[in-house]
């Protein structure tokens, strides 16, 4: 049984997200539940480094897969490195870049459609973040050649002013 407290220090070491298929819980609406990489029922422990945070689909998806031969072991969210393994490509899918990786995404069902519609409203975000910061550059450089327009145009006003004119 894993306590409160163990429980929250998964959480927080997780950033409240899904080891596995990154959403945030505030996404999914409840707190996620917490994996056990190496099943109890294989020798697995209650430590940290054998507790995933995960959302239920995942859990559901990988529910007992264990298998000591490192080779055909699902990717760890800390210990592996995903991009040797997986690619996110432009319509939001994951591809596998290996075998371990088409294993890992097979087995845990990565390309779920919700998952896609997640990632790709996430790059949505990020190109809107983009084109505001570029807006944003427009504006000041807009502001300054209207400052240095009005200048020109007191001086303008100033000769025109001027009776010997
Ligand atoms: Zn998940």
């Amino acid at each position: 049984m894993i306590s409160r407290e163990l429980r929250d220090t998964v959480r927080r070491a997780y950033h409240f997200r899904c080891g596995y298929c990154g959403v945030h819980e505030n996404e999914v609406g409840s707190e996620l539940e917490i994996d056990h990489f190496c099943p109890l029922a294989a020798g697995g422990s209650d430590e940290l480094s054998n507790l995933v945070y995960c959302c239920s689909a995942c859990n559901r998806h990988k529910s007992d897969y264990w298998t000591a031969d490192e080779r055909r072991q699902l990717l760890h969210p800390w210990r592996d490195d995903w991009a040797l393994y997986l690619r996110e490509a432009e319509d939001g899918r994951l591809m596998a870049l290996n075998e371990r990786g088409e294993l890992h995404l097979r087995r845990l069902q990565l390309n779920r459609p919700q998952l896609v519609a997640v990632r790709l409203e996430r790059v949505a975000q990020r190109d809107n973040v983009a084109t505001l910061a570029a807006l944003q550059g427009e504006i000041v450089r807009i502001r300054q050649h209207r400052d240095e327009l009005e200048i020109r145009l007191q001086k303008v006003e100033a000769q025109l002013a001027q009776p010997d004119n």
